[in-house]
């Protein structure tokens, strides 16, 4: 369907795990070159809490997708180490919040939660554009996102997909202001941010599933 229901929720989730468990070997090692090399394992062990926290079969049908969104959040705060965790986790728990209660969401909704999504990990991590984050990928991704809505949810998770694959690509001649990487100075330029990279996949899992 052209909205965004409780089903959708939740093959985001499981899509985001799926291509995290694929990908984790690479997010480990971009973050043993310059981080603690291990952003792939914290992932896969908070993605795959998320998905045990679905709701199934009857319930995940009388669970709307924001509340779906939120225990996911939560499943990854709780089991996820590192700087990653909390921050995709209130990621998650804030645009669960922003879709409230109702059965379904518009593509311009979802862009709305995405939105509120980026505001929870500035927040916490108080990172700007160019600082070599995850911020870097999202933010665009996010704008991306919002200008395709009136296409639809599909077309515009495409669109920000590749918006986050650029911005992705934008971090590699940065130097780190956040983070670990920070530590490194001039030395972590010529490096892709991990968790940037991590980003791309979670609009390319939000693509996948919204696809008509
Ligand atoms: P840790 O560095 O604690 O081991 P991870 O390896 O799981 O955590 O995640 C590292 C990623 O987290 C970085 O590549 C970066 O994208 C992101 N990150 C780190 N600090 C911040 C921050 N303050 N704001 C936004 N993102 C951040
Ligand atoms: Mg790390
Ligand atoms: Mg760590």
């Amino acid at each position: 369907s052209a909205r965004f229901g409780a089903a959708d929720a939740a093959a985001w989730i499981r899509r985001a795990a799926e291509l995290v468990a694929a990908d984790a070997d690479r997010l480990t090692r971009l973050d043993a070159e310059i981080g603690d090399g291990d952003h792939g394992l914290n992932l896969n062990r908070g993605f795959a809490a998320a998905v045990e926290a679905l709701p199934d079969g009857a319930a995940l049908h009388e669970t709307p997708p924001g509340r779906i969104l939120i225990a996911a959040g939560r499943a990854i705060v709780s089991k996820t180490g590192g700087a990653s965790g909390p921050l995709y986790g209130t990621a998650l728990r804030r645009a669960g919040k922003a879709l409230g209660d109702a059965s379904d969401a518009s593509a311009e909704q979802l862009a709305g939660a995405l939105a509120a999504a980026l505001t929870g990990i500035r927040e916490l991590g108080e990172a700007d554009v160019g600082d070599k984050t995850m911020v870097d990928a999202l933010t665009p991704a996010v704008a991306a996102f919002d200008a395709a809505s009136g296409q639809g949810a599909g077309a515009a998770a495409r669109a920000a997909a590749t918006a986050a694959e650029e911005g992705a690509e934008s971090t590699v001649p940065l130097v780190a202001r956040k983070g670990r990487a920070s530590y490194l100075g001039e030395r972590a330029a010529g490096h892709l941010d991990p968790g940037a990279a991590s980003t791309v996949l979670l609009f390319r899992a939000l693509a996948d599933v919204t696809a008509e």
